[in-house]
């Protein structure tokens, strides 16, 4: 699908033989809460001005990046081809097997745990995630905060999985809804947050 390209230096190259096997989605903005700023695409490319907002002085050094990231308009943009391993998943454990960054591809959407996500997010989600299941042999599409739950929370409270499984079906990829883990009823849009099983006290990320 059509997407910005936007080459970020925190890459490397996956261990020969490791395919890609899981999907995890995060929520981001810079500074947080705040929408529509070049922030997110400073950091992952390691321009982020440490004197442009307080918050930019603690995380200007890191080192990360996501292979995708979706604004709030639906633009697409692609920072690490999805065969390179991306540095977005940090400490965190799949179905047992630790290092998700090794075997997974990051998505992020521009968003925050207290505010819901646009409906373009979900479609343009929806149609990168078919074709990386095309693509690659992917078992799962999970969150953030369920490879690394206690330290991260994103995509967050309004993050509605249920709209997500809805997308796929109305794309015809009705063969993918089993993919996605975490519970989320057909109609939980306005509910996500009140199923939410996570301290919200980290940072969006
Ligand atoms: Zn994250």
């Amino acid at each position: 699908m059509k997407s910005t390209q936007l080459q970020s230096p925190n890459c490397d190259e996956r261990e020969a033989g490791t395919a890609v096997a899981l999907i995890v989605i995060h929520a981001i903005s810079l500074p947080p809460e705040r929408f529509g700023g070049d922030g997110v695409e400073r950091l992952f490319t390691n321009r982020l001005d440490p004197g442009a907002h307080p918050y930019y002085a603690g995380i200007h050094q890191l080192r990360v990046s996501a292979h995708y990231f979706i604004r709030r308009s639906g633009e697409l943009i692609e920072f690490v081809a999805p065969e390179k391993r991306a540095w977005h998943a940090g400490v965190s454990t799949w179905r047992g097997r630790e290092r998700c960054n090794d075997f997974s591809v990051g998505i992020e959407l521009e968003g925050c745990d207290s505010l819901p996500f646009e409906p373009v997010q979900y479609a343009v989600l929806a149609g990168l995630l078919a074709g990386l299941c095309d693509r690659f042999p992917v078992e799962g599409v999970s969150g953030h905060s369920y490879i690394a739950p206690g330290r991260k929370t994103d995509p967050g409270p309004f993050f509605s999985w249920g709209r997500l499984r809805r997308e796929l079906t109305a794309l015809g990829r009705a063969d993918l809804v089993a993919r996605i883990e975490p519970a989320g009823a057909a109609d939980d849009d306005d509910r996500a947050a009140m199923r939410w099983p996570f301290p919200v006290a980290a940072r969006p990320g």
